[in-house]
């Protein structure tokens, strides 16, 4: 039986754009959504989600009517919230869902090991009141996507015992979810009665270099492709210092491309000399420092039509570099690389299950 699934829309959906990604997740049959803050949650709502979803990074300052009122699932982490929320519920007059977190050994959200018993115990009084009704009972993974870390192994134990406390407490969670990614992935023990998916479900390998992926059997496609039009194309002679600082000097002369692209972009600024685009098939190195919003690449001798189209990063499928490469080249993960971009970029969605899509 397949396991249920939340899809992560958090960060704009991983920056694929919140509202699309939450409706493209609920196609594909996610019987979830989970986001981080309660401004995700009500922008959801406000565009018409009507299905479970839960939000996990709810600020103490923040009143919590509003998000039970629209019927996300909210997440407490200490006694202090689980009062919040039952207050809140008690002045709209409706019950409010509330998961409890623990954490089990990531040091980030959630209750520590040593108040879970009392945080269980409270949380069962205001069940039983009719205060609130716990629906879940989830923690998170530190290093998922390394299945040789024993943290997975420690992690697990501790969420096993602290659903037994929860459970010798009397309380029935509808879900207990544990996994990301990667867990869901690497670890079927850890899928529970659902998962919680992110990254992948953008097409992007979670554990690479790990277990056989790019998972081949899983089809895992890229969604998002960086495109950009060239700016201009000239001629530099050998000697010319390229971009701010001259951090690369062309040895021979060459035929540079400018792409109206740069860190305001998102683009990490650590690429420079390092990333490489796509243009007219085939890939360009980015020469010297990536700038505000433009970055110099090495077209070499090829003769280049200014306006060509450019490929930033995009499924690989034709040999273009795909945002685990600019991940590489620039010593972060393909998740930073996918929600920084933005700034000046249009962003366009295109249903490619649509029969003549264009892609
Ligand atoms: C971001 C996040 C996820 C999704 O992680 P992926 O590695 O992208 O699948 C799941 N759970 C929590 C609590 C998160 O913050």
């Amino acid at each position: 039986m397949r396991t249920p699934l939340m899809a992560v829309v958090k960060a704009d959906g991983y920056g694929h754009g919140l509202v699309e990604a939450g409706r493209a997740a609920r196609e594909g049959g996610a019987e979830w959504l989970g986001v981080a803050s309660a401004d995700e949650a009500l922008a959801l709502r406000a565009a018409g989600d009507t299905g479970r979803l839960l939000a996990w990074l709810i600020m103490p300052s923040e009143p919590a009517e509003e998000l039970i009122a629209a019927d996300i699932d909210v997440t407490a982490y200490t006694i202090a919230d689980l009062e919040k929320f039952a207050a809140a519920g008690d002045a709209l007059g409706s019950i409010p869902r509330v998961q409890l977190k623990i954490d089990t050994g990531l040091s980030r959200g959630g209750s520590s090991f040593a108040e879970w018993t009392n945080m269980v115990a409270r949380a069962r009084i205001l069940e039983a009141e009719g205060a609130i009704r716990v629906t879940g009972i989830w923690s998170h993974f530190a290093s998922s996507e390394d299945p040789d870390d024993p943290a997975n192994e420690s992690q697990e134990k501790v969420f096993a015992e602290a659903l037994a406390i929860a459970a010798d407490a009397g309380l029935r969670p509808e879900v207990r979810h544990l996994a990301n990614s990667a867990g869901a992935l690497l670890r079927p023990g850890a899928r529970f009665d659902l998962v919680r998916v992110g990254i992948a479900t953008y097409g992007i390998d979670p554990a690479p270099g790990v277990g056989g992926s790019p998972w081949p059997e899983l089809g895992l496609v890229p969604a998002m492709t960086v495109r950009a039009e060239l700016a201009m194309v000239k001629q530099i002679e050998a000697g010319a210092g390229v971009s701010y600082n001259h951090t690369w000097v062309a040895e021979e002369p060459t035929t540079v491309g400018v792409v109206p692209a740069g860190y305001a972009e998102g683009i990490q600024r650590s690429a420079g000399n390092r990333a490489e685009v796509w243009v007219d098939g085939a890939r360009r190195p980015v020469r010297g420092t990536v700038c505000m919003d433009q970055v110099v690449i090495d077209l070499g001798s090829d003769e280049v039509e200014p306006g060509s189209e450019v490929v930033l990063w995009g499924t690989g499928a034709d040999g273009e570099p795909t945002a685990q490469d600019w991940a590489e080249a620039s010593g972060t993960i393909a998740y930073e690389v996918v929600t920084r971009i933005g700034g000046r970029m249009k962003r366009r969605h295109v249903d490619t299950e649509q029969e003549g899509a264009d892609r």
